[in-house]
């Protein structure tokens, strides 16, 4: 663990510690082009917040931003109280990087790799090793003693994830844990995402919102590198979904297995139609509801901001 740090590179005492990343006021231009404008967002210790966004949206920049690999043009990033600015090498050590595609030694075995990136941490390495073991096991990683560069991608994203924890870090930084991967890779790797809950804190973009509505605490969706919306899921839910009920019925006088359907979308419309078909003669079959996910929920806020 790094040493306490002067009180310049902290944040006051007052900010609570639960906080494992804040992201202050942070934007990032690329020459002239702004990519990040002004976003803020913060994520407690052991929750699983998701980035979500359309392409070019600012997803990346915004993590390599906060694993210290791109330089932000204003704004602020702390990991655990360090401040990546005055403090990097402290902030640093706190975070598991896993990039999108990661440069792999093409020649190493899995353990040959990991027991590298141990010694680049200064992790001992039977622990090292343990650590290593215990997540590949997880993961179903079989054929470690393959080279890397004969792995399929799916066993090198497992690798890589190994890698990402090999330090025992606190902050875990995912981008696009599961792109390309195999329905049964990837959803191996959200159940292993999801064991980490409440051990870990976890940062991820994803464009798979089946995932992330399923996975995260809380989501950050961005539009043209803005926050366009931000908040637990089912508050996102609350806030810009809605319910949609649908009502077959059957006209009076109408035989055999003829139904009309009806849609709406609040109960005292609900109630106001099936009161007429009643009234009417009519019959009502059923009734469904269908409440927004936060796919539906994603193309409003973005295609509508
Ligand atoms: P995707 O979902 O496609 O991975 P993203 O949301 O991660 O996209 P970024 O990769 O952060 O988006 O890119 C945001 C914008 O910044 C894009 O318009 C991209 O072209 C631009 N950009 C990213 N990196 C650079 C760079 N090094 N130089 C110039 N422009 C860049």
């Amino acid at each position: 663990m790094p040493e306490k740090q002067p009180l310049s590179t902290r944040l006051p005492e007052t900010h609570p510690v639960v906080c494992v990343l804040e992201v202050r006021n942070l934007s990032k231009m690329y020459g002239d082009f702004l990519a990040v404008d002004d976003v803020s967002f913060s994520v407690g210790r052991g929750e699983i917040v998701g980035v979500v966004g359309p392409n070019g949206a600012g997803k990346t920049s915004i993590i390599k931003m906060i694993v210290g690999l791109v330089e932000p043009s204003r704004g602020e990033i702390s990991v655990a109280g360090y401040c990546m600015r005055n403090a990097p090498e402290e902030a640093k050590r706190l975070i598991g990087y896993l990039p999108e595609e990661s440069p792999v030694y093409e020649e190493m075995t899995a353990l040959e790799y990991l027991d590298f990136f141990a010694d680049v941490y200064g992790v001992e390495r039977e622990e090292a090793r343990r650590r290593a073991e215990r997540v590949l096991d997880e993961l179903c990683l079989s054929h470690r003693e393959r080279r890397l560069g004969e792995m399929s991608k799916g066993m090198r994203r497992k690798v890589m994830i190994a890698r990402s924890l090999i330090n025992d870090p606190e902050l875990l930084v995912y981008d696009e844990p599961a792109s390309g991967l195999d329905p049964i890779t990837s959803a191996q790797l959200m159940e292993y995402i999801r064991r980490l809950r409440g051990r870990k804190t976890i940062l991820m973009t994803t464009h798979n919102l089946y995932q992330a509505e399923r996975l995260c605490d809380r989501v950050v969706i961005l539009k043209g590198g803005r926050v366009v919306a931000q908040g637990g899921v089912r508050e996102i839910k609350r806030r810009f979904g809605g319910v949609r009920y649908t009502l077959r019925f059957r006209s009076p006088g109408s035989r055999g297995s003829g139904s009309r359907v009806v849609t709406c979308t609040s109960l005292e419309e609900l109630n106001a139609i099936a009161g007429e078909v009643v009234h009417s003669g009519g019959e009502i079959l059923d009734i469904e509801n269908h409440t927004s996910s936060l796919e539906e929920i994603f193309l409003t806020v973005v295609s509508g901001s």
